[in-house]
């Protein structure tokens, strides 16, 4: 199979490659079945980047991981249950695994898990398309286990799940299937998109760890506009979370985000998906998927932040006024909900801020106004502020006219 090797030689990074014989080889010496599993391979037999290694045996995973860190000086770094171990070298990282064959007690739990034969480990996968090992053995031959026909799918661009009940025993599976189905530019499979829709509400029976850990990987992705978009449409969005939406002007908010420089990151895009949300649906947002803190502060606040917008709908509103508003709000929560406005004062205010307002500052510093005889205390508070306020809004411009500013004040408060 020449065509195979080919493939892996120009596919994959030439340090994977040697990897991957290194392995190979090793196996083989060790009395190992060893194969090429799930995204690696799809993306290789798709010629798209491929920057790690997902292996399978049907041995001792863990003890394979461990052989192959000692003979490459690499270091075995995580060693989860379910017999699975990531074997890490300088710049590269290798899964191998223990085939196994999985049940599910009842949806939304984690599968009780068995040693099994790769084709039940194939067997138990998502997709067709996530559902094919090659075969590392010696030799010329590089054989495809295809018992699925994940390769004629992938030549389709259909995204087939492996069974009609498969969003029901794992509705994480929901989320899996739009992301590969956006990110490859692919189609759900007639069947399979039945069956998502029909499967929604199990979606319920996901933990918000689990969830979260979804909605995480698809902010992940390079356009997760995308993914948010058809999630919307297929009904993932709101069986997810009820109030949660997307809409085109996010889409465009994305856009804008993008045409300007900027990346739209996770936490930007994780509030403009919650922007419409009322504060408490925001409250049970965040308990639904667990979110960290920082997450949850920036949907917090862009809820709340939206909720002022009728204070920054004036043209008059001077800096130190907008500032007085909007300071104590996250700037990825700033930034969304400028992304959102339409052109107008409240959107100018907000832009003003983050180019340009939240970096004002006072030349003059606290040690200076001691040294111009302010006291220590409340007064110096007062004055620091009052300069900031009148930087902010271009009253002093310059160490020395903010010098006689505060030496008229403390005139003042002295007389
Ligand atoms: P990506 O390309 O998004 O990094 P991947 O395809 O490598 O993803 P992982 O989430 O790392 O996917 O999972 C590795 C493999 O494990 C998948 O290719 C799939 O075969 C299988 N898998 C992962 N999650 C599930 C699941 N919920 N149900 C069934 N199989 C799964």
């Amino acid at each position: 199979m020449a065509e195979r090797w080919a493939l892996v030689e120009n596919g994959l990074p030439p340090p994977l490659v040697a990897l991957l014989l290194r392995v190979r080889e090793l196996a083989a010496k060790e009395g190992y079945s060893l194969y090429l599993v799930g995204g690696p391979l799809r993306d290789l037999l798709l010629a798209r980047p491929v920057l790690d290694l997902d292996l399978v045996t049907e041995g001792d995973g863990p003890a394979l991981a461990s052989l192959l860190a000692k003979a490459t000086g690499g270091q075995v770094v995580a060693h989860h249950p379910f017999g699975t171990a990531k074997v890490k070298l300088p710049g590269l990282a290798v899964d191998i695994a223990t085939a196994r064959y999985e049940t599910y007690p009842h949806p939304g739990a984690l599968p009780a898990v068995y040693p099994g034969t790769i084709l039940e480990d194939l067997a138990r996968r998502d997709f067709t398309i996530n559902a094919m090992a090659l075969r590392l053995c010696p030799g010329d031959d590089w054989p495809l286990l295809d018992p699925l026909h994940g390769e004629k799918d992938l030549r389709q661009g259909l995204v087939r799940a492996l069974h009609d009940k498969s969003f029901q025993d794992d509705a994480t599976r929901i989320w899996r299937a739009v992301r590969y189905e956006q990110r490859l530019g692919f189609h759900l499979e007639d069947g399979t998109e039945n069956a998502l829709r029909r499967d929604l509400a199990y979606l319920d029976t996901i933990s918000p760890d689990r969830l979260r850990h979804e909605v995480e990987r698809t902010l992940d992705e390079s356009q997760p506009e995308r993914a948010f978009a058809r999630a919307k449409e297929l009904g993932v969005l709101a069986a997810s979370f009820p109030p949660l939406c997307w809409s085109p002007a996010k889409g465009q908010a994305v856009a804008d985000q993008t045409s300007s420089g900027r990346k739209a990151g996770p936490l930007l895009l994780l509030a403009l998906l919650a922007a419409d949300l009322t504060p408490p649906q925001a409250e049970g947002f965040i308990s639904r998927l667990a979110l960290p803190s920082r997450w949850a502060t920036a949907v917090r606040h862009t809820v709340a932040l939206r909720e002022r917008l009728g204070e920054l709908d004036d043209v008059t509103l001077r800096s130190s006024q907008v500032y007085a508003t909007v300071a104590r709000f996250d700037e990825a929560a700033i930034q969304t909900v400028s992304l959102l406005l339409p052109p107008g004062p409240a959107k100018d205010h907000l832009d003003r801020f983050l180019s340009v307002d939240r970096y004002a500052k006072p030349r003059l510093r606290g040690d200076d106004l001691l040294a111009l005889g302010v006291p220590q205390g409340p007064l110096l508070g007062s004055l620091m502020e009052e300069l900031k306020q009148k930087c902010l809004d271009g009253e002093l411009t310059g160490r020395e006219a903010e010098k006689e500013y505060v030496l008229r004040r403390l005139t003042e408060a002295k007389g």
